[in-house]
């Protein structure tokens, strides 16, 4: 198992977009998942890597009160292909230089994992597929 997870994960097709992140075996509420993986650069140097890729595969993670960010797209583990809900069963936490994930609740075996990740680069212009009764529509 990737050292960056406490849970066995598994990476498969997800109903709401692309490849998502099921849980292998039940996971309790109000644990940490693990880290996602990935590089931990400046700021600027997240810019240049988002200009010198044309086809936006590049997945940043920006910190509130630090120049940096995580570029997820290498070092990948499960973790990166959590997707968006308005109804999550996870939340991120982005903290001391690293991004955690912690579930919400209980999580069955074979669900799929999902976090609110509020406001994207998309800047609300992303129709929302997630499919839960409180869905904002667009992400
Ligand atoms: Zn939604």
């Amino acid at each position: 198992m990737n050292k960056d997870l406490n849970y066995p994960l598994l990476i498969a097709k997800s109903r709401i977009a692309g490849k998502g992140a099921f849980a292998k075996s039940l996971i309790p509420a109000k644990k940490k998942l693990g880290n996602m993986g990935g590089e931990i650069i400046s700021y600027r140097e997240a810019q240049k890597r988002v200009r010198q890729q044309p086809h936006n595969v590049l997945y940043m993670v920006e910190f509130d009160n630090e120049p940096i960010a995580l570029d997820a797209s290498v070092n990948v583990n499960a973790l990166r292909h959590i997707n968006h809900s308005c109804d999550p069963n996870t939340f991120m936490r982005r903290a001391y230089r690293k991004v955690e994930f912690y579930t919400l609740r209980t999580i069955r075996k074979g669900e799929e994992l999902t976090c609110d990740y509020g406001e994207t680069h998309h800047e609300g212009t992303l129709p929302c597929r997630c499919g839960a009764a409180s869905c904002r529509g667009f992400i």
